[in-house]
Order: structure tokens, then sequence, then C-alpha cells
């Protein structure tokens, strides 16, 4: 793990990049930063989590550090060490940017376990017009163990257009909780979005007959291979992080529209 820590005094937040060792887009947005020159009004750490996944550009080494938390210092498995530590750098953090990239097309959006003031001003002032509601899966990530933090997902995994978007998303998360005061932070409403499973795959070639977000009517086929298919149960079924090969054993995650989330009265 790697903090490079910029301005001073409160408020503190952090930006993570490099959970993933296969996703170099964060690392790339946190060593842009630093190397920025900005006035800060606050304190932001900008960490690089796993450097031995990113130098081998793989997603983690022993384990998937984003199914590691809250870890364990005692673990043989390098990643569930590696989750004590980062936890530790981010437990003085108020609002924590985890930036992360996947083989599913855009928009990006942004993913969040507990819905706060703190997450609240995260979600709706970045420009992104979905946030995704994943306390209903499974409660290993740092989203779920740091109550100020969420997860971005800027765009797809080795392009520029995912690191141009992760720095601009990067920054108005850093004006949003005015610890950069070089522009007013800007809040609107996002369209939430309940993730409610994990889609699996079968055996054989996957295809996927729909993008994230576009809802699916009812009955449709929306994802199969040679050995599941999967239709929706009603009107009001989405996908999330959807994609045909970024998985080995899901197709994504099945989502519902489920309102809006509003900024908080300033
Ligand atoms: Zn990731």
């Amino acid at each position: 793990m790697n903090v490079i820590t910029r301005g001073s005094g409160d408020p503190t937040v952090a930006i993570v990049g490099g959970i993933h060792g296969d996703e170099p887009a964060g690392k790339q947005v946190v060593d842009r930063i630093a190397d920025m020159d900005l006035e800060f009004a606050g304190t932001v750490k900008l960490v690089i989590a796993n450097e031995p996944a990113l130098d081998a550009g793989v997603r983690y080494t022993d384990c998937d550090l984003n199914r590691a938390f809250p870890g364990d210092p005692d673990s043989d498995l390098y990643e569930e060490r590696l989750a004590v530590e980062v936890y530790d750098e981010l437990e003085d953090a108020q609002a924590v940017l985890g930036l992360h990239t996947s083989h599913s097309l855009p928009p990006p959006f942004t993913i969040f376990t507990s819905l706060n003031p703190v997450t609240r001003r995260s979600i709706t002032g970045m420009p992104v017009d979905y946030a995704v509601d994943s306390s209903g899966l499974r409660q290993t990530t740092l989203d779920s163990v740091h109550p100020g933090a969420i997860s971005l997902e800027a765009g797809v995994q080795g392009s520029e257009e995912a690191v141009s978007f992760g720095l601009l998303a990067g920054l108005a998360f850093l004006r949003a909780h005015h610890v950069l005061a070089d522009a007013d932070p800007l809040y609107t409403s996002v369209r939430r979005i309940k993730a409610l499973h994990e889609i699996k795959k079968g055996t054989g070639v996957p295809r996927l007959y729909y993008r994230n977000f576009q809802r699916i009517p009812a009955g449709e086929l929306y994802a199969e291979d040679d050995e599941v298919s999967h239709r929706a149960p009603d009107n009001n079924k989405v996908l999330v992080l959807a994609s045909e090969h970024g998985y080995e054993d899901i197709f994504g995650v099945l989502g519902e529209p489920d309102g809006i989330i509003t900024p908080e009265e300033h």
C-alpha cells in the first residue's frame, strides 16, 4: 500500500485506487491528483491499495481484496492482511471513494451500502446518473465496513475514458466534501437502483441482450449461455455490471429501480 497525503486540517477524505490490480485507471487517477497543483481546504489521502497485484497486472495475488474486508492480520492470504492495513489507513477519513473499472459499458455509476449524509453528498456530488444500493449483496467490500465509503465504476477497464472520467469525478468528490475549494460543489439527483442478486452463468458462450440500467420487459430473455437462460420476472428489472466475459461465474447483477436520491438541504 502507498499513501500520499495532500492538503492539511479537517475535513479528511480519501480516494483509493488499485483495490483491483487489473484496473489501472484508479492508480492513474490517484497519481494525477497527487501531481496536480491544487489549493486544498482540507486533507485528502490518496491511496494505492494493492501494489503487488498492480505490478503483476492481476486482480489479486491470493484473494479478492474487495471480498476480504474487514480482513485478518494473521491470515496466510496477502489481501486479507492488506484489508486490515487499508481499513486502518481509512478509519479517520469521513468520506472514502474507491475507484473501480469493469468490462461493462457506460454510463459510469456509484455503488453504496449505507445512505447517510456523508455518502449522500458523495453520490449526489459526482457527475453520475445512477447509484447502486448493494446492501442486499455480500458484506465484505470496503463500502460495507466503512460507513463513509462508496465505490465509483468509472468506465471500461483499461480505457483512457475511465481515467479521464475518474479524474473528473474524483475532483467533484473533493469539492462535494469541501476539501477542494477551487469551484463550488454541484449536487444533482441520482437514480437509485437496488441490487437484488448475482446472475449465475452456466457453461458455453455467454450472451447478454440488455445493457446496464436498460429496463427489461416482463418475460424477456436477458442473459443466457448453453446451460442457463434468465428471463425478467416483471417489468421492473435492470442489469448492473453486465458483461459477457468480465466475470467467470456471473453475468453481472440483477437490480430494480428504487426511486431517486436527492441532494441534502444546504
Ligand atoms: Zn474493481
